[in-house]
């Protein structure tokens, strides 16, 4: 069993502040994501959860028990930096064997753990073979076998796949989740890629300028985000962010946009600010032939199963995902409206999501 919590944890290099008061609690057994842009501290944040970093302050617990100014050798944590880490003059199973004659075992305990991991990454028939010799993929179990033969209580990624091409990357997706799932541990992994973030973690932390946003699974991270930050960073498209000059009140269900009005979740708080946004994602928006917002088509992409508008109106570009077979031309004038209640209003002076029918 692994949790790791880290409480207030700060780190600062000289006076640049890299990671700030953070606080979070990564479960026993959770693949857990950090996920930001690049310098948001991801990378100090899991060095320091290694040892390989002090904290400048705050804690770091690792079952409990307070590790964060233990060396990284006293944490009983595996760090995988890039999965090409690999003696390529070795054979397989001396590669494996590595980290575990560092630790002294003997011979037999050595064989033992190197034919358990070999079989668990299906490369046991490779034991005898170089690495040199290998093929990409056998390459890659290879080296997630060496971090994985110690059966560490944690396993620290960070940007793993990065060098790999797109397709490489997919697949290694696939077989870290399941690996992380056959062997019960918990995973810390670092990525800037939103899209691998959402198709491995069971919770996403997206942290920006050293400060965790929000933790929560992908569903809610994207679905209801807390601040405009997470919104865009989350979504391919992302998510439209509709100006609306209005000053929102607590029960209101309805704003203006141009000369229409849109239906939104009631909402249970409202704004000081006259400067707000409507917050929708491209599939929460839809196609009416009255009573709608008005623009402009401005760009139609075909992506197979379905198209993504892009719409001039006077409030910007407006992004809508529509089924592949919807007919419409460039500069086209077309009206929407929403489509469910996925709506989220974000107030102009702090970028936070106001608590609504939908959002709570
Ligand atoms: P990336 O994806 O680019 O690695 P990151 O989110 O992992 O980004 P960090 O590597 O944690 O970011 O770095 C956070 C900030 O701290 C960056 O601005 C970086 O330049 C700074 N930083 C990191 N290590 C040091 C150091 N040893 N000395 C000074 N500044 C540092």
């Amino acid at each position: 069993m692994a949790e790791i919590e880290i409480k207030n944890l700060h780190k600062s290099f000289g006076d640049f502040v890299a990671v700030k008061n953070s606080n979070l609690i990564i479960e026993n057994k959770e693949f857990f994501v950090l996920l930001g842009p690049s310098g948001c501290g991801k990378t100090t944040t899991l060095r320091m959860i290694a040892g390989l970093e002090l904290p400048t302050s705050g804690n770091i617990y690792l079952d409990k028990e307070d590790v964060g100014y233990l060396r990284a050798s006293q944490r009983d944590i595996a760090f995988v930096f890039q999965l090409f880490a690999l003696y390529p003059h070795m054979n397989v199973r001396n590669n494996l064997a590595f980290p575990l004659k560092m630790q002294k075992l003997s011979r037999s305990e050595v064989d033992a753990k190197v034919l358990e991991a070999a079989k668990l990454l299906r490369i046991d028939h490779l034991l005898k073979s170089k690495v040199s010799s290998l093929a990409g993929g056998d390459r890659q179990r290879v080296a997630l076998g060496r971090a994985l033969v110690r059966r560490p209580k944690a396993f620290l990624m960070d940007e793993p796949l990065g060098t790999l091409d797109a397709e490489f990357r997919e697949l290694m997706c696939l077989e870290l989740r399941k690996l992380h799932d056959d062997i019960d541990a918990t995973t810390v992994y670092v990525t800037h890629d939103q899209q691998e973030a959402m198709s491995m973690a069971d919770r996403i932390a997206v942290m920006n300028e050293g400060v965790v946003l929000q933790a929560d699974s992908p569903k809610v991270i994207y679905n209801k985000p807390k601040t405009k930050f997470v919104a865009n960073f989350i979504g391919s498209p992302g998510m439209n962010f509709i100006p609306i000059n209005e000053k929102i009140s607590p029960s209101q269900s309805s704003i203006k946009l141009l000369d229409s009005s849109l239906n939104i979740p009631e909402q249970k708080e409202g704004t000081d600010s006259n400067e707000n946004f409507l917050g929708v994602r491209p599939e929460n928006l839809k196609l009416v032939s009255e009573n709608g917002v008005k623009g402009n088509v401005f760009g139609v992409e075909y992506l197979g199963s379905r198209k993504i508008l892009t719409i001039e109106t006077q409030l910007g570009n407006i992004k809508i995902r529509v089924d592949s077979d919807t007919q419409v031309n460039i500069n086209e004038q077309i009206q929407f409206d929403t489509l469910n209640n996925n709506q989220i209003i974000f107030d102009g002076s702090n970028d936070k999501a106001l608590q609504s029918e939908f959002m709570s």
